[in-house]
């Protein structure tokens, strides 16, 4: 096989080192940036865009306009007392970020190659070997950046990593099929069976996530579904009833319910947009006693 293209880049928000929820063992997780979905909970809205972004915080601003400026592509403008940025127009130059006096703007992701992310990844080489880890891709999607994605995980495998990833499986199925070829281990989200439904809540339909699923479980891959608990979104029982119909006829008999959290909130203020779930009481386990017991009763494992 080729050797892995260790000068490529890609941006990223986060390497998290010592993680232990993020496949086998202990791990160090990448960030990718940039999605396809707009799933209306999501706890990274600083991921969904794939380029470096500026985020404005409102408590420090002391309102001297330097910023509006200084852009020299009209990113920047009032919107009533509040900085508005247009993601769409900003060229990512950081020039606003290094004029504010007050520290109120910060970027968000940051380019970097395969070789850079690796050499971070490597550093606890030690830790992998003795609990089973290696690296897991999340995001954002790793999807939206394929050739990234499918070059760091053969560096990856060239270091001799167990390789395991966060997805969507949101992707044009030859895609996917090409990113995965160096994963061991996939995690996988599902959050809707109705494509309707599915479509209302994260902005697509769940054809290709199902399809790619159902192929990810025909190469003999490690493949566990990951259903975030949404309230009002995916949460009754006849949901949890729909849900483990779907996966039975994907191929899969297991499943990790994630209650539904508001981690993401302080971010959309930052990122100056709605949040559609503000004020939201999180799930807790105790909660959904009932919604488990419906997936058990199809004969999926299922578990928090
Ligand atoms: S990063 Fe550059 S282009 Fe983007 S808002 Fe700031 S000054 Fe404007
Ligand atoms: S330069 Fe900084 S302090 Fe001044 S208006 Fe812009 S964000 Fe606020």
């Amino acid at each position: 096989m080729e050797r892995a293209d260790r000068t490529l880049t890609g941006t990223i928000f986060n390497i998290q080192k010592f993680s232990v929820n993020d496949g086998p063992g202990i791990r160090t997780v990448v960030f990718l940036k940039g999605c396809p979905l707009r799933c209306k909970w999501c706890a990274n809205p600083e991921s969904q865009l794939t380029k470096v972004q500026v985020l404005w915080d409102h408590k420090k601003c002391i309102h001297c306009h330097h910023c509006i400026e200084t852009c020299p592509a009209g990113a920047v403008s009032l919107n009533g007392d509040n900085i508005h940025i247009d993601h769409l127009k900003c060229i990512s130059c950081k020039k606003c970020v290094m004029e504010c006096p007050a520290k109120a703007l910060q970027t968000e992701g940051e380019t970097k190659t395969v070789q850079e992310v690796i050499d971070v990844v490597m550093q606890d080489e030690v830790f992998y070997e003795e609990s089973g880890g290696g690296i897991t891709l999340s995001g954002g999607e790793m999807l939206a950046q394929p050739a990234f994605s499918t070059e760091l995980l053969k560096a990856a495998k060239e270091e001799g990593l167990h390789t395991c990833c966060e997805t969507t499986g949101f992707a044009n199925p030859e895609v996917f099929q090409k990113v995965i070829e160096n994963i061991d281990y996939i995690l996988f989200d599902m959050k809707h069976w109705n494509p309707e439904r599915h479509k209302e809540g994260t902005g697509v339909i769940n054809a290709l996530p199902v399809e790619n699923m159902k192929y990810a479980i025909s190469t003999g891959k490690e493949v566990l579904a990951r259903i975030p608990v949404i309230p009002g979104f995916n949460d009754s029982l006849s949901d949890a009833e729909g849900l483990a119909k779907l996966l039975k006829e994907i191929g899969t008999a297991q499943c990790q319910l994630l209650p539904f959290h508001q981690f993401g909130e302080n971010k959309y203020a930052l990122l100056d947009q709605e949040y559609a779930y503000h004020n939201m009481n999180a799930l807790h386990k105790e909660d959904l006693t009932e919604y488990l017991q419906v997936f058990l009763d199809q004969g999926i494992k299922a578990y928090f």
